[in-house]
Order: C-alpha cells, then structure tokens, then sequence
C-alpha cells in the first residue's frame, strides 16, 4: 500500500529490478556464503523496508545500514531480519540495540568495558569486529589491539561475537593491487583471533562482483539498486545491472514566451524567439540542485533542457511545442527510447552515482512499481 500523496513529482522505484540484482549475485555465490543487504541511507534513497523485504525474498540473509536509527527504524516497520550497524554505536545505546535484537559493529577496547558496565543483566548482544585493513575509517588497526578486544569479549557472556568484517577502499578501481593487501592482511589478522566468528566478510558489490573473496559473506549495496560500483570497472561485470530508481513529474503550467522574455531567479535565460516554456514542480529542496541548470529531461521520449535558474520548488524546461499541463515528464528514467541514467546525472555533477538517489529528497514520495 502506498502513502497517500498529492504532488505531482514522485521516485518510482521498480521492486523487480532489485529482485533480479539480488537473485543474479546471489545465485553466483557458493551455497554457505550469506548475503547482507546494504539499505542504509533508506536504502540508498529506494526506501529501506521495500528494498530489505525485496532483498530478503529474493534471497538475502540479512540487512546492514549506517545507524542504529536506522536499524530501529526497519524494526518499527515490522523486519525481524538480523540488522548489522555498520558505523560506530555509542555505548550508552547498548541495551537499546539489544533489546531490538541489533547487531553492533566494535573496534575499541574502552567501548567493550563501557558496554559491560552499561549493560542490563539479562541482555545479550550480538557484535561484529571491525578491522581497518587500510580504509583508514572505523576499526582495528593492529593485532595487540584485536586480541586484546576479543579477550574482553569472551570475559562477558553476554556479549556474543558472531563476525569480522572489513571495508575495501579500491574494489572499484581498475588496480587491483591496494585491494589485494588490504585482502592478504585482513587474512592475516583473522587468523589471530582465538575462536573464527560465524560470518567473516568484506566484499561490498565492486569486490563480490570482481572477485570470489566472498569469506562467508558480502555487503551487496549498489549493485542491488542496479548501478555499476564505478564508470572504471562498468565494463567489466559478469551480469547485467537493473537500474530500478526513476523520477518523474509533470506539467504544471505551460506558457509561450516572446522574444526578449526571461525565465526564472536572474533572468540568465532569455527568449530569443516565441518559445513554449513548462514549468515543473520539483526545485533544489527535493534535492533536484542548482547546479543541474541546462540539465536535460525527457517529454513524450524527448530530451529537452531545463532553463534558468532552479528554484527551491520549481524549475522550468524548454518544450518542443504547446504541451497539455499534466503531461509526464522523466527527470531520471526512460521515457519511450530515451533514457536519463543516473550515471549521466553523476558525470555532469562530478561526483559518483551512490550520491544521486541518495540525495533526492524524502519531500519526494516513493512509489513501488
Ligand atoms: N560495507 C560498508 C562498510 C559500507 O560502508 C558500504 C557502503 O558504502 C557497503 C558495504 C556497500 O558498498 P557498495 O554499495 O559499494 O556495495
């Protein structure tokens, strides 16, 4: 069921998409490798329920986000699913991790004896160890330390350690060679702990897509929302990739302008001869920004620009002729044979495609298709 909405600008996200991601990669790795579904971020602007419980049917294991927040807020909305907080977790939140059955990720010493103390009598929590094998982030750096955190771990029964993990910088780059060191001594440092966690991993989607360093199992983020981990390496994967996220909104006001008339905050734009002007109701507050000025989006499978300024609601494109107020346009999607991918939007912002649906607002209704 869908929220009950009334803007004319809305996020489609195709389910199925994301199924066949999910089942393609899952059906690559060995029996006894789990997959954990990376929805952070509300699944990387997708919705965090809708893709965990696509994820989890077509054959995910178990879920990891940012935040316990996050972790919370997938509880609230009925996922019982085991849930791994990837960042750090403050101590003094402990017993409200464990008593909504959240796993915490651990990489300092002192946090384990705060934990101890904190920790109500009857509660149990489940950690993964986090080791910086080189992303120079969150976790444990040298063995002294890892040994140390683990023999703190055992003293207290009621903390559980069910895996270790690490984070790969270069998965995604075409040079291997960071990645193969960051793997050799995340290997390494493994083998210092006394008692093998359950689950031991380290592939996000570049290293699990590229390699078979699956250990028992990996954080399949990007590549279940269909997009390639990095331009590098899009040529590279061994199966295709379902972009499942589209923006759409339509025609609220259709004018035609006179030469000389301008458009939007500035007056940059400037008619030059009797033109048909849209105007849209999505601006920079939705997360669609400023800087996609002369953007192109697509009307009846044409690509026309926005022109002027964005505002913070609104935003207006040059249309080929008189169109009826109504009439769908595709600001991230196909529309008949064109197509706006989110990595065209990604080159033209300079940045990568992980930060486009991340960035539309949560002022823009989902809608699952
Ligand atoms: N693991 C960790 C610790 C992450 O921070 C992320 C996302 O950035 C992922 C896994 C998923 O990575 P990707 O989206 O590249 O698959």
């Amino acid at each position: 069921s869908q929220e009950q909405f009334y803007r004319d600008t809305w996020v489609e996200v195709d389910l199925d998409c994301i199924k066949e991601n999910v089942q393609h990669m899952k059906s690559r790795l060995p029996i006894d490798v789990e997959m954990m579904a990376v929805v952070k971020a509300n699944g990387y602007g997708h919705g965090d329920v809708q893709v965990a419980r696509t994820a989890l049917d077509a054959g995910a294991s178990s879920l990891a986000v940012a935040f316990l927040d996050e972790a919370l807020a997938l509880r609230q909305k009925g996922i019982d699913a085991p849930i791994l907080v990837l960042g750090a977790t403050r101590a003094d939140h402990v017993n409200v991790a464990a008593k909504n059955n959240i796993t915490l990720t651990v990489f300092q010493e002192e946090w384990i004896r705060e934990i101890g103390a904190l920790m109500e009598k009857d509660v149990t929590i489940s950690v993964h160890l986090k080791l910086d094998t080189g992303m120079g982030r969150i976790g444990i750096r040298d063995k002294a330390t890892l040994q140390k955190i683990e023999a703190l771990i055992n003293e207290d029964h009621r903390i559980q350690l069910e895996g270790v993990f690490t984070h790969f910088a270069t998965a995604d780059s075409l040079d291997l060679s960071y990645f193969e060191d960051q793997l050799a001594l995340f290997k390494e440092m493994v083998e210092v702990l006394q008692t093998k966690p359950k689950i031991i991993h380290a592939s996000n989607s570049a290293a699990a897509l590229r390699t078979t360093n699956y250990f028992n199992g990996i954080r399949y983020g990007i590549a279940m929302y269909g997009l390639a981990p990095s331009e590098e390496i899009k040529g590279e994967l061994p199966f295709p990739l379902k972009e499942a996220f589209s923006l759409r909104t339509t025609l609220v006001h259709v004018k035609e302008l006179s030469p000389g008339d301008k458009v939007s905050y500035g007056g940059t734009y400037e008619a030059k001869e009797e033109e048909w002007i849209g105007t849209l109701p999505i601006g920079y507050a939705d997360g669609w920004i400023r800087r996609l000025q002369g953007q192109e989006v697509l009307i009846d499978g044409m690509r026309v620009p926005i022109v002027g300024r964005i505002c913070m609601d609104q935003c207006m494109i040059k249309l080929p002729k008189e169109l009826p107020i109504g009439t769908v346009v595709t600001l991230i999607g196909r529309d008949k044979k064109e197509h706006v991918s989110i990595d065209e939007l990604a080159e033209r912002l300079d940045t990568i495609n992980y930060e486009i649906p991340c960035t539309i607002s949560s002022r823009v209704p989902r809608i699952y298709v």
